[in-house]
């Protein structure tokens, strides 16, 4: 039987690719998102993955989520926390709602997704969580104090999770990409990308979605299985943590 694999914020952008991958290496994957039912439905059309909609800041909201992907494809036993969400504002300027929207998402979101599948993965002695971070998260970003810290808090949570998992047969580990051509990027001001973000990329360019989802098919997998608290960086040279 197909392993299940669950990727969060998986309808565009590092999910979508990662939730490809994930299906081209043999898993039978599931995807949420959270409000672009239309962009949801064209990935699964495209793609024949099964989308499920729910806000992962939400706890309730996941549990009854992920009990509904258990009930249709089985117990999960790879959870990918991908979704994320930015709200720049230089510290000054950022509101309480753009703080809590942040950390409320990118992780408080791990918390809720990673509790409830928890004590299945303890049960069956198997289990591989992949926390989407970020270089920001590691070298702190102006304008992103909120996104920076929940990002390094998903970096704290990996390693002391880890810890807890190794004996039970579940590798926890952390991805933090540098800058990647989705959406989010794209969506960043064109002079800033150009003159403040690529020179500063040894490679010269952004990077791929698909070379984020190669390093997080390479850890679900079994070959993965020492490899443990790791943070993993796909940066194109810019910080080398
Ligand atoms: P996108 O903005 O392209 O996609 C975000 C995805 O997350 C969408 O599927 C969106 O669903 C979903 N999502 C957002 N909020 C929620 C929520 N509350 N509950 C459930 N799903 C939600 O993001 P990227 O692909 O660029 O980024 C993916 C991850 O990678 C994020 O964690 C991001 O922080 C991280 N990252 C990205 C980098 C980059 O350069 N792009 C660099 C480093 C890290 P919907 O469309 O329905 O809102």
């Amino acid at each position: 039987m197909a392993r299940v694999a669950l990727v969060t914020g998986g309808s565009r952008g590092i999910g979508a690719a990662i939730a490809i991958a994930l299906k081209q290496a043999g898993y039978s994957v599931a995807v949420n998102y959270s409000s672009d039912g239309d962009t949801a439905a064209r990935f699964s059309a495209d793609n024949k993955i099964p989308v499920y909609r729910w806000d992962v800041s939400d706890y309730q909201a996941c549990v009854a989520g992920i009990a509904q992907v258990e009930a249709e494809l089985g117990p999960i036993e790879v959870l990918i926390n991908n979704a994320g969400i930015t709200r720049d504002a230089m510290f000054h300027k950022a509101t309480v709602e753009q703080w809590k929207e942040v950390i409320d998402t990118n992780l408080n979101g791990i918390f809720n997704m990673t509790h409830p599948v928890w004590p299945g993965m303890r049960a069956r002695k198997f289990g591989r969580i992949i926390n989407i971070s970020s270089i920001n998260g590691q070298k702190g970003q102006a304008g992103q104090v909120n996104y920076s810290a929940a990002k390094a808090g998903a970096i704290g949570l990996t390693k002391a999770l880890a810890q807890e998992g190794a004996r039970v047969g579940i590798t926890v580990n952390a991805v933090a990409p540098g800058y990647i051509g989705t959406e989010m990027v794209r969506a960043m001001d064109e002079t800033v990308l150009q003159e403040r973000v690529l020179p500063h990329i040894p490679v010269g360019r952004l990077g791929e979605p698909e070379e984020v989802a190669r390093i997080v098919v390479f850890l679900a997998s079994d070959n993965s299985g020492f490899i443990t608290g790791s943070t993993i960086t796909a940066n194109g040279g810019q910080y080398m943590a």
